[in-house]
């Protein structure tokens, strides 16, 4: 069931109107400067948590804004969503609420890399996240431009360590203290945007860069390592000027599986769902890029760009003469855009025009907003711990962008963790961390923290050594618990229901384990099954489900007073019984393993702790793998 309930337009803006007009105290807890993914998830965990917390953000408007694709998941990031979740986040409640098109991306493949993923309609999503944070006790939202944070010596003896005890606003405005503050200023931070040979101060299109004391102040005085990130935009597109018929279509998954897993359907129904549509580009493509690049300033730059997001420039001059991938998506139930994913470009507004009337469908097209890049600073995130606090200046936590991430689920995770830890430290407890053998989170910033940045980072499942067991489908049981008894970012609510799944889930596996037959008898109770153990041999209901073709649905109707009781976990009890064969190394081994990273089996023979049994299953694994 959807669990939010938005308010009506009217009581929403009024609700913006008391929380913009004042600021009610002068000192928090916690101080959030920006209102995007990483900002939104870490106000809203730092508050769950139990610290006074406000959040600065240029405008309340943009307040969850998608910047760039209205989409959410996909492989790799999908995982991030659902722990975001778990962990009792905002993206996966708002996805299910502004969805228009669902879809598992992967699903050829294994459950463990299966990839969530939706178009998300922009304006519901936006309304969405206000919404919760306006509602969310503890949590004041104050619309203002951070100008510069302020700072203590922590030990005069010790040049360049640092205490953040607040923030500065913009304009003369007024100083508001804090024991930590979040920085999450994305792309703004000394922010430039880029189309054709222009050149122009700003952090996304329509709105200004964050101020240059900000940046001053973290290159300056707290003599951070800063490097220099690009990315971009496609143009929008006028929906009713493409022709769509001379496109692939593209329908989203008959049944919207939702990203929440306190949800159990999705707020737009099967059937009002929007489909996307699939073309290519033409020779006419390469031609356009290759002609204008003498008038295209973003693509002669050094600053990096994320590979697996590149331009159009970028791919044609990577990849001459090839026909890439372009998909028209929709921009939200009642826009009249459509937005052209594949087609990010800088080149000038109406070269911008010749290049997409180059594609069949879009030979009369219009444009609405031309594309652009946007150039921005961002903090080598080595020089931050894995409770995403700056080392060397205490209370400064970083999240999203400024940390050289890409993407809003990647800046939504680190959100979630900075306003943990944010708080905790604030309100005198330790700080947290999450290991990769847990969690995608603990992938991502220990690859931030450990490796740093050299382009924009993204996820991908291959990141993730314990993939198989850090699926979508079993984040609450890797986190909400955890959220609960040791983080303190889950509400009871929550714990309550991931309590219950998982005591379902053990007394469902007790029974498959119970239901112990000898292989005739298996035969005989799943006609048309084939087998090829002995008629000796016994099998528990456990080890049927790892047939390919057995399902916990024809297991139940088989012994239906056993297992009829336990069908809401047919898909969740399916895909354990697959994966447990794989699921061999202990919680500790794996953690030993992750710790040393021995480089050859002898190496990891060797390691204190290491079973032999463990061995063994390296072994197998080697083999497999090889
Ligand atoms: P943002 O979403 O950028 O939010 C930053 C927030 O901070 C804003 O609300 C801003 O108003 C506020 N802020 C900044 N400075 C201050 C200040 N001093 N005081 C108060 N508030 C402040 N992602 C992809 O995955 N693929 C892409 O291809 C891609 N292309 C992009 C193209 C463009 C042109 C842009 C702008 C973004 C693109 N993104 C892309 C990135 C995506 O938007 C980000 O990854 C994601 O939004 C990062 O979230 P964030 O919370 O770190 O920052």
């Amino acid at each position: 069931m959807l669990t939010k309930k938005l308010p009506p337009l009217q009581s929403f803006l009024s609700l913006v109107s008391r929380h913009t007009s004042y600021v009610a105290r002068q000192r928090y807890d916690v101080i959030v400067v920006g209102g995007g993914h990483a900002g939104t998830e870490a106000a809203a965990a730092a508050a769950r948590v139990g610290a006074e917390t406000l959040l600065v953000s240029q405008k309340i408007q943009t307040i969850g804004a998608l910047s760039c694709n209205p989409s959410l998941g996909g492989v790799g990031k999908g995982q991030l969503v659902k722990e975001v979740d778990a962990l009792d986040g905002l993206c996966g409640r708002a996805g299910d609420w502004a969805g228009i098109h669902f879809s598992i991306l992967n699903r050829s493949k294994g459950p463990a890399v299966w990839g969530p993923r939706a178009q998300l309609d922009r304006q519901r999503y936006r309304t969405f996240i206000q919404s919760e944070l306006l509602s969310t006790p503890r949590l004041t939202v104050l619309e203002g431009s951070v100008e510069e944070l302020l700072l203590s010596e922590t030990n005069p003896e010790e040049p360049g360590t640092h205490r953040v005890t607040g923030i500065r606003l913009a304009n003369e405005g007024q100083s508001i203290s804090a024991s930590s503050v979040i920085l999450t200023t994305g792309t703004f931070l000394s922010g430039s945007l880029f189309v054709g040979q222009s050149e122009t101060p700003g952090g996304r299109i329509g709105d200004a860069p964050s101020s240059t004391g900000l940046s001053h102040t973290l290159r300056e005085r707290l003599g951070l390592r800063v490097g220099r990130l690009r990315t971009g935009t496609p143009p929008r597109i006028m929906k009713d000027s493409v022709d769509l018929s001379l496109a692939h279509i593209h329908p989203p998954d008959s049944h919207p599986t939702p990203f929440s897993f306190l949800n159990t359907h999705t707020r737009c129904k099967p059937e009002e769902q929007l489909p996307c549509y699939l073309t290519y580009t033409t020779p006419g493509v390469d031609r356009v890029v290759k002609e204008s690049l003498h008038l295209n300033c973003h693509i002669q730059q050094d600053a990096k760009g994320p590979r697996y997001c590149p331009s159009i420039e970028s791919r044609v001059l990577r990849f001459p003469g090839r026909q890439h991938q372009v998909w028209l998506e929709p921009e939200g139930v009642t826009s009249d855009l459509l937005y052209p994913q594949g087609l990010s470009m800088t080149m000038p507004p109406d070269i911008q025009l010749r290049l997409i009337r180059e594609i069949p469908p879009l030979h009369r097209a219009e444009i609405h907003t031309p594309g652009y890049g946007v150039q921005y600073d961002f903090v080598c995130p080595t020089q931050l711990s894995p409770a995403l606090q700056v080392k060397s200046t205490q209370g400064l936590f970083l999240a999203g962008q400024i940390n050289g991430t890409t993407g809003y689920e990647e800046a939504a995770a680190q959100g979630l963790w900075a306003g943990v830890n944010a708080a905790r430290s604030a309100l005198s407890m330790p700080t947290v961390a999450l290991s990769r053998t847990e969690s995608y989170i603990g992938v991502l910033i220990d690859d931030l923290v450990s490796r740093g940045v050299t382009e924009p980072y993204r996820m991908f499942t291959s990141r993730a050594e314990f993939r198989t067991s850090l699926r979508p489908d079993n984040a609450d049981l890797r986190l909400t618990l955890k959220g609960f008894e040791e983080v303190g970012c889950v509400s009871p609510l929550r714990y309550q229901e991931a309590v219950r799944v998982r005591d379902s889930l053990k007394e469902a596996q007790e029974a498959l384990h119970t239901l112990t037959l000898s292989s005739p008898k298996w035969r005989k109770a799943l006609p048309g099954i084939c087998m090829s153990e002995g008629k000796n041999t016994l099998l528990t209901g456990m080890v049927m489900l790892q047939y390919n073709n057995v399902s916990f649905e024809m297991l139940a109707s088989a012994f239906p007073e056993s297992l009829l009781h336990h069908m809401e976990f047919a898909q969740r009890l399916k895909i354990e019984a697959v994966y447990k064969p794989h699921l061999s190394l202990s919680q500790e081994v794996r953690e030993i393993l992750d710790r040393v990273r021995p480089s050859t089996l002898g190496a990891a023979t060797r390691l204190q702790g290491m079973t032999p049994a463990a061995i063994v299953h390296l072994l197998n694994y080697v083999r497999s793998a090889g």
